[in-house]
């Protein structure tokens, strides 16, 4: 054996293997994870990742690389692009982006100038950093302006929107959240941006796998010019980002800008694991997302009878993967959601679109999403049993390390992902690297 005789392993060795087991069985197997920006991989997507792609360069498109080697890392690429194409009804797919925020930067390049204007969903009503002054489209010196927003529909004011986009001409609107209850009304702004010569951006990123579905609304269809996206939030992908349009023009300039403008490698072996997420959303996906949307309904008309404030009551709380609740009167989103952390309970303090901007690190807010619960089989009666655990921590004040013994029992029922192929993993273990359990 060429390897180090295990007495001489440094103490590191044992200290790096032992964190990542930690994490695995911690995240993976023994909390409730209700992150809505998260999701798990099925096990054959898995597979499809951990291969030698990781390791491997495959600068430009396919069939036209700076690099050697890479004739398998096109086929892979383009059969993504394909299947995409197929799932969401585009034209053009650029799955090099590789993530959500790479995949916005590279389409404001294109759509606007140092100094030109952004029309963006307000900060407070989730806008992702990404889209403001503090991220990508500050970074690019372009300038943010925030649409109107009408509590009352928890929505982008159309009629107001229209009326801003006439008046200021901007060179993009960006529509998409990542607080997102409700579909955002495109086809009114896509109308008012067309007149003007505006172009609409729509940030799929957290409700991809809906759209995928059929479960929320068509951004294309209904008038935006380009999507960005991730595809690892409801859409059950790894890590990374895509690019979808029907404008030849918009795709051929974005292709140009992604590589070389703001990626050289793209992290090939996100590719064969986004297309087989792909099959599995043009085969599973309307059944996955239907899941989702009834999970989320049960889910906060749990969480409201058991005592909780949750937004959006009069509008039937949520249409997405989304749940957001004011925790102002049980101490705070900071408070609450470092006890539920302590229960296994995993969610993530957000700011309300009535929060100020400086409330960031304490806000009101707590955003539930049920995708990747959904994933590992569990439906309404478990969310109604979710929003009761949750009451106890939060507003019984019970202690967090009793609910925790619950929790990991409750988890341990669920231990396969649904919505995936019924194949035998173990029959592809030449490809995959195994995980540290
Ligand atoms: C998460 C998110 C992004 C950024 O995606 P990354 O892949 O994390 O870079 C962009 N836009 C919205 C609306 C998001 O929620």
């Amino acid at each position: 054996m060429d390897g180090v005789r295990p007495e001489i392993l440094p103490d590191e060795l044992e200290r790096i293997i032992s964190i990542v087991r930690q994490h695995n069985r911690w995240r993976r197997l023994e909390t409730i994870n209700l992150i809505a920006s998260e999701n798990v991989m099925s096990p054959l997507a898995e597979a499809a990742y951990l291969t030698d792609m990781m390791h491997r360069y495959a600068e430009g498109k396919p069939r036209k690389r700076y690099y050697q080697g890479t004739k398998y890392v096109d086929d892979v690429e383009i059969l993504l692009s394909e299947l995409m194409k197929r799932l969401f009804r585009v034209e053009y797919v650029e799955p090099r982006a590789i993530s959500g925020t790479i995949a916005n930067a590279t389409v404001f390049k294109v759509l606007a100038d140092h100094g030109d204007k952004a029309l963006i969903a307000p900060v407070q009503a989730g806008a992702h950093v990404s889209h403001t002054r503090y991220g990508i489209l500050g970074g690019l010196g372009i300038e943010q302006i925030e649409l109107p927003f009408d509590m009352e529909t928890f929505n982008i004011d159309p009629d107001k929107a229209a009326k801003m986009i006439r008046e200021m001409q901007p060179k993009l609107v960006t529509l998409g959240a990542s607080v997102f209850l409700f579909p955002h009304p495109v086809k009114e702004i896509s109308e008012a941006a067309r007149e003007v010569g505006a172009k609409v951006v729509y940030d799929a990123a957290h409700v991809l796998g809906l759209i995928a579905g059929g479960k929320f609304q068509d951004p294309i269809r209904e008038g935006a010019d380009i999507v960005t996206s991730s595809t690892h939030k409801t859409f059950p992908g790894p890590q990374g980002g895509v690019i979808m349009t029907n404008s030849k023009d918009l795709y051929k300039a974005v292709s140009k800008v992604v590589f070389p403008v703001f990626v050289s490698n793209h992290h090939l072996h996100r590719l064969p694991a986004t297309a087989v997420a792909t099959l599995e959303m043009m085969h599973f996906g309307s059944e996955y997302a239907e899941q989702i949307v009834r999970n989320a309904k049960a889910f906060a008309e749990a969480l409201a009878a058991e005592g909780f404030n949750v937004l959006g009551e009069h509008l039937g709380y949520t249409q997405s993967h989304q749940v957001v609740l004011d925790v102002r009167r049980h101490g705070g989103g900071a408070k609450a959601a470092t006890l539920l952390e302590e229960a296994n309970i995993i969610t993530n303090k957000n700011l309300l679109p009535y929060d100020p901007p400086d409330a960031i690190k304490d806000p009101s807010g707590l955003r539930l999403g049920v995708q990747e619960m959904t994933r590992w089989g569990m439906r309404e009666d478990d969310f109604r049993y979710i929003a009761k655990l949750m009451r106890r921590v939060v507003i019984d004040g019970e202690d967090p390390g009793r609910v925790r013994r619950e929790v990991v029992e409750f988890r341990r029922e669920y231990s396969r992902i649904h919505y995936t192929f019924d194949v035998d993993v173990d029959s592809l273990s030449d490809l995959k690297v195994p995980m540290l359990i």
